[in-house]
């Protein structure tokens, strides 16, 4: 699957879909909806703040190499092979995205 997911208070917010519902960017397969798109539909009322507050990421596939990219916020270094979000038997690469920034790692930050 790919999908994006949040990271609120340590539990994982995930939204992901098969595959063959993926949308597909040249040699990858992207989860068609954004951070805002889902944020605003299902956790702004709840959280009241924006869909960068919380730290976040991206699992994406690519095509040719077979591969899963794990995109995530620095922050999560230390939790993101915890949080059941990586693949078991595929090949996986994990990265750090500098979109991918949370209130507190983003120095600029304005609530
Ligand atoms: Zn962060």
């Amino acid at each position: 699957m790919v999908g994006l997911f949040f990271v609120v208070k340590n539990q994982l917010l995930l939204h992901s879909c098969e595959l063959s519902q993926a949308e597909k960017y040249g040699d990858f397969l992207n989860y068609p909806e954004s951070h805002m798109e889902i944020w605003d539909k299902f956790y702004q009322k709840k959280y009241k703040v924006d869909f960068d507050y919380f730290p976040r990421g991206r699992i994406i596939y690519n095509l040719k190499e077979e591969t899963y990219y794990i995109y995530y916020d620095k922050c999560l270094e230390e939790s993101i092979k915890n949080l059941n979000i990586i693949p078991k038997d595929k090949k996986v690469k994990l990265l750090h995205d500098f979109h991918y920034k949370c209130h507190k790692c983003n120095k600029n930050y304005v609530i």
